[in-house]
């Protein structure tokens, strides 16, 4: 720690679902005040009941992978293999890459718990860091 007086760099949520404000890291939704449906992307009206009015919820940061992918091949430059799953996250289904394990079917399993993590996908010239989201195994 120098004595320098620095502006904090900002931290800027890959999708705006992220939450990186006060505390922990977390996922919002929206939320059917109808019927409960939950989703990430903004929408107009619900798909399971059409209802128009949506409340934002925090998403529970542990889940348990309920599916997933080995992914072995991608765009060029991005690392492969990795994992692509589906937690249930206290009831909601949510999408994102595992990380901090190894990619293959003997430490990856169906029912393993796993936690939200975030991570850095690089600062640019301003000195604005981009922050993506994935679920690492749970202790
Ligand atoms: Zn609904």
């Amino acid at each position: 720690m120098t004595g320098t007086a620095t502006s904090s760099p900002e931290r800027v949520p890959l999708v705006d679902y992220l939450v990186l404000d006060d505390g922990p890291p977390h996922l919002i939704a929206h939320e059917c005040t109808s019927c409960g449906a939950r989703y990430f992307d903004r929408r107009n009206a619900c798909a399971s009941c059409f209802g128009t009015d949506f409340t934002t919820v925090e998403i529970a940061t542990e889940g348990t992978l309920r599916t997933f992918t080995i992914v072995a091949f991608a765009a060029p430059g991005v690392e492969v293999p990795f994992v692509s799953g589906v937690i249930d996250c206290d009831g909601t289904s949510v999408r994102g890459n595992l990380t901090n394990v190894e990619p293959d079917s003997d430490h990856v399993q169906t029912g393993m718990k796993v936690r939200l993590t975030t991570y850095s996908l690089g600062t640019d010239d301003q000195g604005t860091e981009a922050i993506s989201f994935a679920f690492e195994p749970a202790p």
